[in-house]
């Protein structure tokens, strides 16, 4: 049985990983992939010691620092289930494998909300994409439409309108994203807004072809032919594992206290996946870092 187990490899889990090998705990990282929603990034100004720094290398210098200790590493799996055993946790990997530790750390993060449209499914990775930054110049010189009003949909425009023949931004209601965000897409020479209009459905049959939209207060609809959709409508936390095990908030979140506690004795939280405010990587690190030294403590006083 390990000592600790972190399941996500993230901001979070990998400076938690950092901190439990320093505390020298037996532990073991379960992950998915390593960077987590770093990957998607392309420029990033606000994590501290860089003025500028790509996602995907800053990623690199994390797991170049998670590398340099003794710690296990399991990544390319999720983990589907995660229960309460004598003496700790079991966690049961999409896989079938199965990790046994005293504590364990979540850190699993967040993933793109779907729209739950016809079509979106059947067309995901063929033109129908969650990340703008990550997929926008795949698109370039092809009509395409973002999906949302906030601040993620109104970043992806700003994205796409500088590689995309057309952009559509189709959002359910007015834009509800940071004006400075919206004053700087409006004057677009690209770009069309169907404000208070909702995605009916995504066509296409092996490639996105267009969407239909409809216009909430007349219900007109009308079809738009596009190559690619970016729904961009925000963020779910990934914490269907722990559902039934820790207390979540109305919105799916872990709960934990200041000490990244849950509710259950030994299990910890950090990161998005938490009920904590403020998703960004260097809060994440931090948290991360905070649910380590507890995990710790949790496992001193066990002796
Ligand atoms: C497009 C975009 C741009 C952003 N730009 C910035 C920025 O400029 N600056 C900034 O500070 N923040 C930015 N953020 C926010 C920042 O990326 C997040 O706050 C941060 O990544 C959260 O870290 P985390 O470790 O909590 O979760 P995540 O980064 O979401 O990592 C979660 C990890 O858990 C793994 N995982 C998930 N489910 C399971 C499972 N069931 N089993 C095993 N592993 C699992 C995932 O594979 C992943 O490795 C941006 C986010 C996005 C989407």
């Amino acid at each position: 049985m390990y000592d600790l187990m972190i399941i996500g490899g993230g901001p979070a889990g990998m400076t938690a990983a950092v901190y439990a090998a320093r505390k020298k705990l037996n532990a073991m990282l379960l992950s998915k992939d390593v960077g987590g929603q770093v990957n998607w990034t392309l420029g990033i100004e606000n994590y501290m010691g860089y003025q500028l720094i790509e996602g995907p290398e800053l990623i690199k210098k994390f797991e170049e620092q998670v590398k340099q200790f003794p710690i296990g590493m399991k990544v390319g799996e999720g983990v589907s289930s995660l229960s309460r055993i004598s003496g700790g946790f079991e966690a049961k990997t999409d896989g079938g494998e199965i990790y046994q530790s005293k504590a364990a750390i979540i850190v699993t993060g967040k993933r793109p909300r779907p729209l739950g449209v016809p079509g979106e499914e059947k067309l995901r990775g063929r033109g129908v994409t969650y990340c703008a930054t990550c997929d926008g110049p795949l698109f370039a010189d092809m009509k395409v439409a973002v999906i949302g009003g906030g601040n993620s949909a109104l970043e992806a425009v700003d994205d796409v309108v500088k590689v995309a023949e057309h952009v559509y931004l189709v959002s359910l209601t007015q834009l509800t994203g940071d004006q400075i965000l919206i004053d700087k897409v409006k004057g677009a020479g690209n770009l069309t807004m169907f404000l208070e209009h909702e995605v009916v459905a995504i066509t296409g049959e092996n490639l996105v072809g267009g969407i239909k939209i409809r216009n909430l207060k007349t219900k007109q609809e009308r079809a738009l032919q596009v190559g690619g959709v970016f729904i961009e409508i925000g963020l779910m936390p990934n914490s269907d594992l722990v559902k039934g095990v820790a207390t979540l908030n109305r919105i799916g979140e872990i709960e934990v206290n200041c000490n990244n506690e849950t509710d259950v004795p030994g299990l910890f939280a950090a990161g998005d996946v938490t009920n904590v405010p403020e998703k960004q990587i260097v809060v994440a690190a931090g948290e991360g870092a905070k649910a380590a030294l507890q995990a710790h403590r949790y496992l001193q006083r066990l002796g």
